[in-house]
């Protein structure tokens, strides 16, 4: 352990945000929390589950090379135009029903990917800006230290082996710029997993990581699975449950462009936590179950008195043409226990090319400040998503995301240390990845 730390003190400060042990773990969470229906018994087939995890590591092995090529296939495969990509691909060449083990896990890896791309939308559009308003810290310590927290924590318990299927990532990655070859897929993988997804030493390397950017870190480290705040890992989960949910869908042709808002913070029925406006607190969010193209007007935000609140509309902090997420960011205090309405218009485009033709609306309360318990009474108890494998009650299924309008009311923390420092380059996810993602890699 004091050897590993050493190293992990060798590692220069370019870390990023979400690591890549956080992102197997909400990914397998985000099954476990599912109702016991096709697509979870899908998933929990020993071999799936294993590819869907690995899908989730997958996503940031390219960071653990220092090569663009290598940079390159790692920063596709976060977004949606990949995403769709891969579905199509399935869809053509291997459509439901998945007869063959090979099917079934290739399928799996695809939302492992996805659910990792997800992942890190949430956490850095919403959580790491937490943590720069409360410990003045960003990626370098938050990726790594929340890896760390979790084996802290003695929450981590999936160990994902290598699984992965070669023939059809080189065929999605023909298109772009740099030649993705076997070779460089195989580096990156193997690196990857020598240092830190595996069963001797990753999590040990992560325990490093936490020791060393805890200090740094006192708010995060009481709140990264904090089921309040939005963004964070364990807040994480029932978002990633319904984008797989979504997956699922689209993966049978079956997603509705009326339905692609599968998740909204504040979490029904949980209030918007904050009213001031210069604050984080104070945004409510959309998430989409499949890229949405970002443009200017596709929300409102509606106040008490049914009169527009003055708001500023956010992409996801990267800025992606097709987007997973909205934020909606008040540019006036709210008022403290008073009810809001946050709308997605119709009209929006889906990157399949679907365009929806229904609103979508969240209704939230803000929280009363000073605490009123008749204006704002206790909400009881609120399912939270289970660490254990057992399913939350009331099932996550459930969670009310929001209603249509006409129904009733309503990045890694990729670590990197230079190749002579024994190869120890290693991620913890996605800082690096996520520093470059502004720069137009990407089609979406
Ligand atoms: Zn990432």
């Amino acid at each position: 352990m004091t050897a590993l730390l050493a190293l992990a003190l060798l590692a220069p400060a370019t870390a990023d945000a979400h690591g890549i042990w956080g992102h197997v773990h909400v990914t397998g969470w985000a099954v476990e929390n599912m109702p016991d229906d096709e697509l979870r018994q899908f998933l929990l087939e020993p071999e799936v589950f294993n590819a869907l995890l690995f899908g989730a590591a997958f996503t940031d092995t390219g960071y653990a090379v220092d090569s663009a090529a290598s940079r390159a296939y790692s920063e596709h495969t976060h977004w949606e135009p990949f995403i769709e990509d891969f579905i199509e691909w399935i869809r053509v060449n291997d459509p439901p029903p998945w007869n063959t083990l090979e099917s079934r896990k290739r399928v799996a890896f695809l939302m492992g990917c996805a659910s990792h791309g997800l992942q890190d939308t949430l956490f850095d559009s919403l959580f790491l800006y937490q943590i720069e308003e409360r410990d003045g810290a960003g990626q370098d310590f938050a990726d790594p230290g929340t890896d760390g927290f979790l084996v802290l924590d003695e929450h981590v318990r999936f160990q994902p082996e290598e699984d992965i299927p070669m023939e059809t990532l080189l065929e999605l990655y023909a298109g772009l710029e740099e030649e993705i070859t076997e070779d460089v897929i195989r580096d990156s993988v193997d690196l990857t997993v020598s240092v830190y997804v595996n069963a001797d030493i990753g999590w040990s390397v992560a325990e490093g990581m936490g020791v060393l950017h805890g200090p740094s870190l006192p708010w995060t480290r009481v709140h990264y699975m904090d089921p309040v705040v939005p963004g964070s890992l364990r807040a994480e989960i029932f978002p990633t449950m319904r984008y797989q949910q979504a997956l699922w869908k689209r993966l049978h042709g079956e997603l509705s462009a009326d339905d692609v808002t599968v998740f909204a913070y504040p979490e029904s029925p949980r209030r918007l936590l904050g009213h001031e406006h210069a604050q984080t607190d104070s945004w409510t969010s959309l998430i989409f179950g499949a890229g949405v193209r970002y443009e200017d007007g596709l929300t409102e935000l509606v106040g008490p008195d049914g009169a527009a609140v003055p708001f500023t509309q956010g992409n996801n902090r990267w800025g992606q043409g097709h987007t997973r997420l909205i934020r909606l960011m008040p540019d006036a205090d709210l008022e403290p226990g008073g009810w809001y309405t946050a709308r997605l218009m119709p009209g929006v485009s889906l990157i399949d090319g679907q365009t929806s033709t229904e609103a979508w609306e969240h209704t939230f309360q803000v929280e009363c400040d000073p605490p009123d318990s008749e204006l704002c009474p206790d909400l009881g108890d609120i399912a939270v998503a289970s660490l254990d494998g057992v399913p939350a009650e009331p099932a996550g299924g459930t969670v009310d995301t929001g209603t249509k309008s006409d129904e009733t009311n309503g990045g890694c923390g990729c670590v990197t240390a230079p190749p002579t420092a024994g190869g120890l380059a290693l991620l913890l996810c996605g800082a690096v990845a996520r520093r470059r993602r502004g720069t137009g890699l990407r089609r979406g």
